[in-house]
């Protein structure tokens, strides 16, 4: 059975603890491969090469860091095949995604983030009055951590850490426990692009284990976090009172509203995409879908229409376009929601229950694409984020209820208008919350925009200079002249 390895001080090493996790292929339900049970000791181990390479690190140059990084996109582009075969089977997803979207966006972050450091300043802010000028210093800050969810396993992944090291930081990183394996080969590709030991570590294990000992490490200076928003808490609770700079990616349960004046056709495939790529497990899903009255009944008839149309299949298949939710437990998650669903009143227009493919799917963790319409704004399921394929349809009456309906929420990631009307489109921009907010469009990503969400959706931002302010310390020099 293959053993994933743990990545400390430039080398594969297996967990102090000897101990092995199952990791199991959500589409086949069959272990396949054993990951490291790591504890604290490891990521003491991690924090100490990671100080230890610190200094050498954060004193090369952006170009030589830029030069190291980019060795890396391109192994990352000469083993895409692999790494996205490896990815849909850690994850369950369709490798078709998996080739078109994870993986490219893995070597797009250390591409986007190796170039974009090269091109980060810092302020200066003068006071001729007083013949003196200050400049601002923008500092790596040390040891980081940073530590990611299973649903875009590698593209989050690097999200995080490729900032984090061409700011000239060194990183403790932790991948979910759940998708471990493109991490896994991230870190063999990275001995081969010569990345210097200690300056990128990955940790794999437990989120009780090992990522509660990167939040309590006092080597670890901040710690960039995306998962869910309980986790979060946990984070915050532990690393605030240790003034840890936090930058926390959580939960969302995304708006997404469809006005009678829209592009009709795009707002239709735009929003089964937006509900149910990588089987509703993406953040910015548009998991309760608001439709003004008047198109109500026909955009729940063809809405549904077409989410009947969608294939859930091997992952492998090229003609799946949903694979297996990523495993057992969030299956049943999943389906306990809709229960409550049909508790709560509503009504499953369609899917709504698990499915058992034939042949080596057999024992697999799929779900029909599920749409419930009926439910009271204020019950679970639209409070809830269930993060799997379920969807909820609601009628409003006007822009006013849809923003109130949309903004009676927890959350406030990402959000979706669709209208014809650009007035009314930047009213709602204006007053929704949420840190994204698309208008006719969906999950266009332009890497130097802020990302991140309001309210219970977390802290801070990530994307273009503003994660390089989080990974690095400002320090302003005050000098005056005679
Ligand atoms: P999770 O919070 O369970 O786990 C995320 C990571 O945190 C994993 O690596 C896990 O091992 C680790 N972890 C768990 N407990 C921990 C603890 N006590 N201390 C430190 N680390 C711990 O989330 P998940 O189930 O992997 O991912 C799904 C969640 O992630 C959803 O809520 C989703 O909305 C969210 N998410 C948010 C974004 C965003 O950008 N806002 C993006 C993707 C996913």
């Amino acid at each position: 059975m293959q053993k994933i390895l743990n990545y400390i001080n430039g080398e594969l090493v297996e967990p102090n603890s000897k101990k092995w996790i199952d990791n199991i292929d959500p589409a086949t339900g069959d272990v396949y491969s054993l990951i490291p049970d790591s504890d604290s000791s490891d990521i003491d181990s991690a924090a100490r090469a990671a100080k230890d390479a610190f200094p050498a690190w954060a004193n090369t140059s952006n170009e030589e860091r830029y030069r190291v990084l980019n060795k890396l996109v391109e192994l990352i582009k000469e083993n895409a095949d692999e790494l996205a075969l490896a990815e849909s089977i850690d994850n369950g997803k369709p490798l078709k995604l998996a080739q078109k979207v994870d993986i490219p966006r893995a070597w797009q972050n250390f591409e986007f983030f190796a170039t974009g450091i090269m091109h980060f300043a810092s302020e200066s802010h003068n006071m001729q009055a007083a013949n003196t000028i200050n400049y601002t210093l923008r500092q790596p800050i040390g040891v980081v951590g940073c530590i990611s969810p299973w649903n875009l396993p590698l593209y989050l992944f690097t999200w995080k850490i490729a900032p984090a090291i061409a700011a000239g930081n060194c990183v403790v990183a932790k991948p979910s426990e759940v998708t471990p394996m493109t991490a896994y080969l991230l870190s063999e590709l990275a001995i081969k692009a010569g990345l210097p030991k200690g300056v990128l570590n990955i940790v794999h294990g437990l989120g009780h284990k090992v990522g509660d000992s990167i939040t309590r490490n006092p080597e670890i200076k901040a710690i960039s976090f995306t998962g869910g928003t309980k986790t979060g808490e946990a984070i915050a609770s532990i690393a605030a009172p240790m003034f840890k700079k936090l930058s926390l990616e959580l939960g969302g349960k995304n708006p997404n509203l469809v006005f009678a004046d829209c592009d009709y056709k795009k707002a239709l495939s735009t929003s089964v995409m937006s509900s149910f790529a990588n089987q509703g497990q993406i953040c910015l899903c548009g998991s309760r879908i608001y439709i003004e009255e008047s198109i109500y009944e026909k955009f729940k008839e063809d809405f549904v229409a077409k989410v009947n149309k969608l294939k859930v299949g091997n992952p492998l298949d090229s003609d799946s376009n949903l694979g297996a939710v990523v495993s057992k437990d969030h299956q049943e998650k999943v389906l306990s929601y809709i229960d409550l669903a049909v508790e709560e009143g509503g009504t499953i227009l369609t899917g709504g229950k698990k499915l058992e493919l034939d042949g080596e799917c057999k024992n697999g963790y799929f779900i029909a694409p599920t749409v419930i319409e009926g439910l009271d704004n204020n019950c679970r399921i639209q409070q809830e984020e269930i993060f799997g394929p379920v969807v909820t349809l609601t009628p409003f009456k006007n822009e006013e209820h849809a923003l109130e309906l949309a903004n009676s929420s927890q959350y406030g990631l990402s959000s979706t208008i669709w209208t014809q009307d650009l007035n009314r489109a930047n009213r709602i921009a204006n007053k929704i919350d949420a840190g994204i907010v698309w208008v006719n469009c969906w999950l266009h990503r332009d890497l130097r925009t802020p990302f991140g969400g309001v309210k219970n959706s977390g802290v801070g931002r990530e994307g273009g200079f503003e994660v390089f302010k989080f990974f690095t310390e400002p320090k302003n020099v005050c000098i005056q002249w005679s």
